[in-house]
């Protein structure tokens, strides 16, 4: 099985290292990521310029082939599966910073996995909380990392999920729904060398998490696996919507 391993941190984060690693075990293995730091990219393309890749090497990727490419995580998906043929399974991670709730809107991680099931393929992505003082542990989730892509793969019909681990070492596995209930995005404004006020989009901690959801599972040590689906079309209201009648038959008097 050819894998394709992306992320949004970048071809240098030790989180895309780990995760080529542990597929380096289940089949043949590529490195195709962005060049620089592409977090919260979103599903974005680069249309405006032409996008270029150089081959690289990464020590931490222990021989493991790796091509930085300077575009979005979406780019680099476009770019590895059309360069090399047949690809199965891209994976995206591990993120240095959990993609829970909204942040599946906002996350150049899941753009990695959500181009993939785009393109028909397998796309899973893997994030991990960012800590302040050091690296998340690695070495911990690595045997985590392979135990879920296992699972995951043994199961039909699941063309995207967003695996999150927890800060602490895993209890166990759980199946999530994304929690939508809370937006955690916050603008808040600061002053530059100048006096001039510039803006930071950052997040701040949700007041509450509900059973089920990825934060949930989070907060109580278990690795959170959604599964997602391309499809943006709420179906109960289309069908309520459908009933009021086509355009034709709408009156306006
Ligand atoms: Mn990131």
């Amino acid at each position: 099985m050819r894998i394709l391993v992306t992320n949004d941190d970048g071809i240098y984060s030790p989180g895309i290292a780990a995760l080529a690693q542990v597929a380096s075990r289940l089949g043949e293995v590529r490195v195709v990521a962005p060049d620089v730091e592409m977090s919260s990219a979103s599903a974005s393309i680069t249309a405006s310029r032409p996008v270029t890749y150089k081959r690289t090497r990464v020590p931490a990727l222990d021989g493991i082939e790796a091509y930085r490419v300077n575009g979005t995580p979406g780019d680099c998906v476009m770019l590895g599966t059309t360069l090399w043929e047949n690809v199965e399974l891209v994976l995206s991670g591990v993120n240095i910073g959990s993609n829970l709730g909204n942040a599946i809107w906002h996350s150049g991680t899941l753009a990695g996995a959500k181009q993939a099931a785009l393109l028909g393929l397998r796309g899973i992505a893997f994030s991990v909380p960012a800590t302040d003082r050091e690296e998340p542990r690695f070495d911990v989730l690595r045997p985590w990392a392979a135990t879920v892509l296992g699972m995951l793969l043994e199961v039909p019909d699941l063309p995207l999920v967003n695996v999150n681990f927890p800060a602490v070492p895993p209890r166990g596995t759980a199946w999530t729904r994304q929690s939508v209930r809370h937006y955690d995005g916050r603008t808040v404004p600061a002053k530059d060398p100048m006096g001039r006020t510039h803006y930071w989009f950052t997040v701040v901690p949700v007041e509450s998490t509900e059973e089920g959801t990825d934060r949930w599972a989070i907060e109580q040590g278990y690795v959170s696996m959604t599964p997602l689906t391309l499809d943006l079309t709420e179906h109960r209201a289309l069908e309520r919507v459908r009933k009021l009648g086509s355009w034709q038959k709408l009156k306006f008097a």
